[in-house]
Parts: structure tokens; sequence; C-alpha cells
């Protein structure tokens, strides 16, 4: 069967309840029934998922779907389910199966059942279950968050290495790839560690052009700014990101204390109180959540109206993700980092503890931030272009929404030049 017949659109509003594909979803989804090796790269939210679900749901066989986090593959499969009165339809492949549990995920595979099967990376390396896939109907092999298979990205997974082989086992499945991650040494990486350099690319757009971005100097100040700022824009929805807890701890109290609601988030909290404090931002209890990085994977509130950096992150993947968390809704985000050279000294201090290899590659994704936390060419286009993508910041959409935009640095003029 190849993309010619099947009406794709039909199926979209049968299977999901949607009239249109969203940016480039159509031509992946063709790409990949026509069985070719398909990469895509779309911003967080995009739809990478249906790129695979839909495909899968109208093919013969199963497809396998390699996802870093347990959560995350839950999710899918009960959103899987409720579209069919099969639960067999999707399944979960891991560790913490029971014996029964795996006998009828097979039993589901082995008769068709089954069209999307979800497995860790660690649960496919395992001789038994690759034996077992060896010998069914794979529609095609996807790998969401592609980009940890590469140390160049901000989530790297050792065991993505492996799936290059196991894959070959499977013989000649298709496979797709799927990231957010837009750098062009990660794309490269990606590529190559699947062995798919001849896969059809298909790259959406990273530029926000509703976000406005700003760096501000870091000066001891840096509460009572941060304040007045949250003052100024009463009642809206924002995340501060710090550093270390201590800091978010520290934060949240200075914010409590000058009448702004606002709880922490960290990994130190215990489980019950970062959900609670989680749901009292969802749900608008609170305006603001002070967090570390930890908070902000899956969340998915449109109207955040600000994100700030208290402390500048360790890479501009981080920060373009963590900005990206603002203005869902394409309304107001206004994206405010705090820099001060100290703060860099303080992460290299912090990874020089790390193997070389892996310090260096800190260091570099440092640089860049620094490099962009300097600059005073327009912050989009700079951005964008860290991910390999032109953008005219004459003419772009959101052109003129950066600090070094609207109020260009004066040139510095030359002392010197009168001679007397
Ligand atoms: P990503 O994995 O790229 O971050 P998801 O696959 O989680 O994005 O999809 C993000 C959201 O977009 C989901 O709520 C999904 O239901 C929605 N979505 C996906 N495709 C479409 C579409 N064609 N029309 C409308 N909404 C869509
Ligand atoms: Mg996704």
């Amino acid at each position: 069967m190849n993309s010619n017949e099947i009406d794709i659109h039909k199926e979209l509003k049968k299977y999901f309840g949607f009239s249109q594909f969203k940016g480039l979803q159509e031509q992946v989804i063709k790409s990949l029934l026509n069985k070719q090796n398909t990469f895509v790269i779309m911003p967080t939210g995009g739809g990478k998922s249906l790129c695979y679900q839909l495909p899968a749901l109208v093919q013969e066989g199963t497809a396998i779907v390699v996802s870093p986090l347990i959560a995350l593959m839950k999710n899918q499969v009960d959103a899987i389910r409720s579209l069919s009165s099969e639960s067999g339809i999707a399944h979960v492949l891991n560790s913490s199966l029971t014996k029964t549990e795996i006998a009828q995920v097979k039993k589901d595979i082995t008769s068709g059942l089954t069209k999307l099967l979800y497995v860790a990376p660690e649960s496919l390396t395992k001789e038994e279950n690759v034996n077992f896939l060896k010998n069914v109907t794979i529609s095609f092999v996807a790998i969401d968050e592609a980009h940890c298979i590469s140390e160049w990205g901000h989530d790297f997974r050792p065991e993505y290495r492996n799936l290059k082989n196991i894959i070959k086992q499977l013989g000649d499945v298709p496979v797709i790839g799927l990231t957010a991650t837009a750098t062009p040494k990660v794309q490269e990486d990606i590529l190559k560690n699947l062995d798919m350099c001849d896969a059809t690319t298909f790259k959406a757009s990273f530029n926000r052009p509703n976000l406005y971005y700003e760096v501000r100097t870091k000066t001891k100040n840096i509460e009572s700014d941060i304040i007045r700022f949250i003052k100024q824009h009463k009642g809206k929805s924002g995340i501060i990101y710090c550093l270390s807890r201590k800091k978010v701890e520290a934060i949240a109290q200075v914010l409590q204390v000058n009448g702004i609601s606002a709880v922490p988030y960290h990994a130190g909290l215990d489980a019950k109180t970062r959900a609670r404090h989680q749901d009292m931002f969802l749900m608008e209890d609170v305006d603001v959540v002070v967090a570390t990085i930890a908070f902000g994977m899956g969340i998915d509130k449109p109207d955040v109206r600000f994100v700030i950096h208290h402390d500048i992150p360790k890479s501009l993947e981080s920060y373009y993700q963590e900005t990206g968390r603002a203005g869902r809704d394409g309304g107001e985000g206004h994206c405010l980092a705090y820099y001060s050279y100290k703060d860099v000294e303080k992460l290299e201090k912090f990874m020089s503890g790390k193997p070389v290899a892996e310090q260096e590659i800190g260091f570099a994704l440092l640089q860049e931030v620094v490099a962009y936390a300097e600059t005073s060419m327009s912050r989009r286009k700079f951005l964008l272009h860290y991910f390999g993508e032109e953008f005219d910041s004459e003419t772009g959409e959101g052109a003129d929404m950066d600090d070094n935009v609207r109020n260009p640095k004066a040139k510095v003029e030359a002392q010197n030049q009168v001679v007397k």
C-alpha cells in the first residue's frame, strides 16, 4: 500500500477528529507511507506524534515507537486507546510488565491487532524482545526525541546508540526520526547514528514571532528588578528559572514577601508538593512559579505571559525550549534573561568535574549563550541562525520583537579622533 491508495485526510478525521493537517504533517506522512526513511524537525507542540501515529493506524503490521520517557509513552498509549474500541491497538513494552501482560502484548502483536508498540530503548535492546520482533510484521520504526542519540543534544541517552543495530535486525523497515532540536550538529549526529543519511528531511520553522526577547545585565538589584517586572504584568502567569534549588526557594520567598503569589518548584521537593505547586500554577491559584529546569516537561499552559531566566541557561537549546513555554496561545510572551559573566564562570566551574569530552561540549554550548547575551544584532536572527535557519531581520515575522532591534545600542564613538 502506498500513500496514493490511502485517503489520509479521511483517516485524519476518522481517528483524530481533525479536518486539517498541521504544518508539514501531510508531507511527512506521505513520505513514511512511501516507505522512505524520514526525518522530522519541528518545534515542541508542532504535532510530531501524529506523523507516526496516523501511518501506524492505517497500515498493516505494528509500528515500533521508541521514546525515552515512560510517562509520555503511557499518555500516548491511553490517547490512542481512546480512539478505538480495542485496547490492544496500542501497547507499551517495558520491564515493569508481568509475564502475563507480556504474553498478552505478544499475542496482540502476532494477531495483527496492535498498531503501535511503544518501547523504551533499553527494552528494545533485550535479545528476547528483538527475537520476537524479528518474526512479526513491523510497519516502521519511529524514534521520538531522536536528539537523545547525540552528545550535542540536551538529553543524551547512550542506549539510543544501539538502535541502529537493532533496527537492522528487523529487516528492511522504514525509519522515522523526530526531534525538536534544530541545531545542525545534532541533526547530523542523528542521521549518522541512525544510519539514515538518505532520509527525506522535513524541517519546520522555529520562529516564534509573538515572543519578545530581552537580555538585561544582572546587577545586585536583580530582585527588585524582577519584582518591578512582575508588577508590570500584574495577574499574568509567568515562570522564573533559576540554576539552583536554593535560589528557587530564595526568590519564591522574596516574591511572596512582596505580595506576589508565587510557588517554588524543584526536584528537591517531594512529589506531592511538586504536583500541588504545578496544579496551582495551571489552575491559576498562583501567578508565578519559580523553578529549576525540572519544571516544564509536558506543561501545556497556553497563556504563560513571561519567562524570566534569573541565571543564564547552559545552552541556547535549553533557552529556546524554556522560553518556548511562553505565549503558546499566540498572545504576548516576554522572555527576559539576566546575564552576568560571573554566572558563566560558575557554570564552567560546575562542568569542570565532568569527563573531558563532555566538558568541551558544555563549554562550546555555553559560549553560544554568551554570544547571544552579548550580541547587538537581532536576537531572533541570532537564535534562528543557531538553529540553521535564515531570518530576515527587516521583513521577517516578529522582526522588531527584541530589545536590540527596538533600542539599538548607540555606536561607540571613537574617543581619540579629535586631535587638538
Ligand atoms: P510535539 O510532539 O511536536 O511536541 P504533539 O504531537 O504532542 O507535538 O502535538 C501537540 C498538539 O497538537 C497536540 O495537542 C495534538 O493533539 C495537536 N495536533 C496535532 N496535529 C494536529 C492537527 N492536524 N490539527 C489540530 N491539532 C493537532
Ligand atoms: Mg513529542
